[in-house]
């Protein structure tokens, strides 16, 4: 343990360090207020030791100036050591940032007490410290976690919903366009009852990674919205840009050559429906939601295995 020793009476001094070193830890000294600071931010000291008359700064005025000093969270206790031992004086002490007071001429029984209690008081801080870290990285995780689809590891639909609600009101704000397509697989309740469920959620998962191979903007997110269809929103694009994302998609899942004998294409497809649109006042994102299934069930009615944007009432 470091004690910074701050006295400008060469007797005390030498006196409190030697008390410092027999308790085994180790004294620094300063023997005037602006010293003192200089020290502290030298050598980190685990602890201070303050006279309070000093030539230059007083003890209450360094005591506020390294406290300011401590970053982070940081505390290094401080102890006040004077001769002035009024109650207004003691009070001064601890509002200036003090943690505790010792009258002199000091006892070197009572220096030893209190820093022990200081030595405690430093170990509790720190596992509290290293606590409050550690359940920090696990609420993180945890709000990671919290925002990932379990089977295919994509963003879930409470990302989405969340993203989705931002997006509309930064594009509300710039006057821009949000794209949006749900892609849903095809004939996947056969494709189950003939490959088995465990196949089934395999296959969830290649779809899901083969559609976030194919977006390369970090603005771009794709989520499960739930059972077999994912959704995916394409800030800042027009419906020309989400078309062509759209059938790269479509192509992806294509060339991911799933057998699937019960669909007519005899392999896993995917239907996919946009819609875009420039939000303005008063208007959520449910409609954009609702375009781009109502496109969906059009690609489905027209054949499933394509690609079909929404009514023009909504696109921009
Ligand atoms: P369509 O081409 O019209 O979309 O037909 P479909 O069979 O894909 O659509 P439907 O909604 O009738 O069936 C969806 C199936 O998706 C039914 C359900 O068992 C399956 N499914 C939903 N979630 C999961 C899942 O997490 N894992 C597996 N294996 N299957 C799922
Ligand atoms: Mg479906
Ligand atoms: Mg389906």
């Amino acid at each position: 343990m470091k004690i910074l020793v701050v006295d400008d009476t060469r007797t005390s001094l030498l006196v409190i360090s030697q008390y410092v070193e027999r308790l085994g830890a180790t004294a620094i000294q300063a023997d005037c207020g602006e010293r003192a600071i200089e020290v502290f931010q030298a050598e980190k000291p685990d602890l201070v030791l303050l006279d309070i008359i000093l030539p230059d700064l007083d003890g209450f005025a360094v005591a506020h100036r390294l406290r300011a000093l401590e970053v982070n969270g940081g505390w290094t206790p401080i102890i006040f050591l004077s001769s002035l031992n009024r109650d207004e004086d003691i009070e001064r002490g601890i509002a200036a940032g003090g943690d505790d007071y010792l009258s002199k001429p000091i006892s070197e029984v009572v220096l030893g007490a209190k820093i022990r209690a200081m030595q405690r008081i430093i170990q509790m801080r720190t596992s509290l410290v290293v606590l409050a870290r550690k359940l920090d990285s696990a609420n993180q995780e945890l709000k990671r976690l919290s925002a990932i689809d379990g089977l295919t590891g994509i963003s879930n639909r409470r990302l989405f919903d969340d993203f989705i609600a931002r997006e509309w009101r930064r594009a509300r704000r710039a006057e821009c366009s949000v794209a949006l397509m749900m892609c849903d697989v095809d004939h996947f309740k056969r494709f189950n009852d003939t490959y088995g469920h465990q196949a089934g959620d395999d296959c969830l998962r290649q779809v899901a990674s083969a559609i976030q191979s194919v977006m390369d903007r970090a603005s771009d997110i794709v989520a499960r919205y739930g059972g077999e269809e994912f959704v995916v929103v394409l800030p800042e694009t027009s419906i020309g840009g989400a078309l062509f994302v759209a059938e790269k998609i479509r192509h992806a899942v294509h060339a991911l050559n799933i057998p699937h004998a019960e669909s007519p294409q005899g392999r896993v497809t995917l239907s996919i429906g946009i819609a875009n649109h420039v939000p303005v006042e008063n208007e959520n994102p449910e409609i954009l939601i609702s375009a781009a299934d109502r496109a969906l069930y059009q690609a489905k009615h027209d054949g499933r295995d394509r690609v079909c944007r929404c009514a023009p009432l909504l696109c921009h």
